[in-house]
């Protein structure tokens, strides 16, 4: 009741706590809403406090006090992900880590830094040296790096880099635990994989140390088409194109851009749009490679004319859905990989078969070494069964879903229980305070 959680409040001392009930209630929440189905589920979940540690040694104290009094305990950044991953399911302590915010060093190739700073933040920083992020969310303005590490999984730059679980990219993090005696222990190389996508269900991670790429100069680029799977070979071609440099490639489907109000004025009506980063040196062959797919540029700006104001950045990835349900906020979506084919066959068949349900927009990516487009195709919602369906459509055929529609771990994932995960749980947080609810393998197997 509030009367422990003032004492609580008291035993931290210095430790900057909120308890404001309609606070901590936006504090617990997250852009789960994307989902209908995970909508209800989780919109009246709440904390009970929000702490806001300064430092390692107050991340340890609050540590203690939940092991002590047997206090779940949820870790939140920015609070963007979208499947409720920092939606606390059984009350107790969030501890908010927007406050521990410190770049540590930064040096050619690796920076290092503290959970809580913002990735547009750090890019800014990193490019004084001349070098940048290897890969971000759309939502690097607000999103935090430790909640990129925890709840997400690639972004703008994962078309050349590939995705935050594959190797290398990440070196080595700084953990505490929330054994009886919290400590802090450092993982590297292989073990950053324990905690990397772990939902902070198995650590709360106090330091990073990132790998960064050189820095080019991007150029943005929109190009028309009248035919989708025209724009999709188009993005197939350009991410096969070693020789090209280039940070984003995205396709969106008819009527995906009429969704993207500044610029729908420049798209015409009833075309696909191709949104590109590409370094200023490969525009002369990027150019030739549109005239030979029937593209046309309707849009181009530097990085530098966008770096203040509106970004196409902003449109991609998990911001096209975005701007979809702020036109139309039933509308929903699904994640999906397709296998690698030179002629993109599924995801015509799927275009064909679905038309307007499931609104094709694709992300080409590698990951395991190969090149993938990933689908973040537009769902017109009609209801779970229908949603169920359309998910084994894809999964017959040969395609992965990571489905959004879940706030459980490896159901969003894999489907499979990461045992290496699980067991860092098991010997890190033996009573199951971090983030409850959220990995599977725990709450099956204690
Ligand atoms: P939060 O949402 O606060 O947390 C995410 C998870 O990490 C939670 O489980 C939390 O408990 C855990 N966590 C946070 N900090 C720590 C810590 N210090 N130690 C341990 N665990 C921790 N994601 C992508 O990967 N790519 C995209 O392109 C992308 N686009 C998006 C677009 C939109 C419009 C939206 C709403 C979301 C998008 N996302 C995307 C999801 C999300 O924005 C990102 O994954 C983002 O990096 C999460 O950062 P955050 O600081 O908001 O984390």
């Amino acid at each position: 009741d509030q009367h422990n959680w003032d004492d609580f409040c008291a035993m931290l001392g210095e430790i900057e706590t909120i308890s404001d009930r309609s606070q901590v209630a936006k504090l617990s929440q997250d852009y789960y809403h994307f989902s209908p189905i995970l909508k209800p589920l989780l919109q009246d979940k709440t904390g009970d406090i929000v702490v806001l540690p300064r430092s390692e040694s107050e991340v340890l104290k609050v540590a203690k006090l939940c092991v002590d009094y047997q206090i779940p305990l949820t870790v939140r950044g920015a609070g963007t992900g979208n499947y409720g991953q920092c939606v606390p399911l059984k009350g107790g302590v969030i501890l908010d880590m927007s406050k521990m915010n410190n770049i540590v060093w930064i040096k050619p190739g690796c920076a290092c830094v503290e959970p809580g700073v913002k990735l547009a933040a750090l890019d800014k920083k990193t490019r004084e040296i001349g070098w940048e992020l290897r890969m971000f969310p759309s939502t690097y303005r607000t999103a935090t790096i430790g909640g990129f590490i925890g709840g997400g999984s690639g972004g703008i730059g994962s078309i050349t880099y590939g995705q935050l679980r594959d190797n290398g990219n990440l070196h080595a993090v700084r953990v505490v635990t929330l054994e009886a005696e919290p400590r802090i222990i450092e993982l590297r190389g292989d073990a950053v994989q324990n905690i990397n996508h772990a939902y902070g269900t198995n650590g709360i991670i106090t330091q990073l140390e990132i790998p960064l790429a050189p820095v080019y100069p991007w150029v943005e680029l929109i190009v028309t088409f009248n035919e989708f799977m025209n724009a999709a070979k188009f993005g197939q071609a350009l991410s096969q194109s070693d020789g090209m440099i280039k940070k984003l490639v995205s396709i969106c489907a008819a009527p995906i851009p009429s969704y993207f109000i500044p610029f729908r004025e420049m798209i015409p009506s009833g075309e696909q749009a191709a949104l590109l980063m590409v370094a200023e040196t490969s525009l002369e062959p990027l150019q030739e490679l549109i005239k030979n797919f029937q593209g046309k540029i309707c849009y181009q700006k530097s990085t530098q004319e966008t770096v203040k104001g509106t970004t196409i950045i902003e449109f991609t990835w998990n911001h096209t859905t975005l701007h979809a349900r702020s036109i139309d906020p039933s509308l929903t979506y699904l994640q999906t990989l397709f296998p690698a084919d030179p002629e993109l066959k599924l995801i015509q068949e799927c275009y064909d078969y679905f038309g307007d349900e499931v609104i094709q927009h694709l992300e080409f990516l590698r990951t395991g070494g190969n090149l993938h487009p990933a689908g973040l195709p537009i769902v017109r919602f009609t209801n779970e069964a229908r949603l169920n369906e359309i998910i084994q459509y894809h999964e017959d055929r040969g395609a992965i879903i990571f489905n959004p529609h879940t706030y459980i771990l490896e159901d969003g994932g894999m489907k499979k229980v990461d045992l290496q995960q699980l067991n860092f749980k098991r010997k890190y947080d033996p009573l199951g305070l971090l983030n409850p609810g959220k990995m599977r393998g725990w709450v099956d197997n204690g």
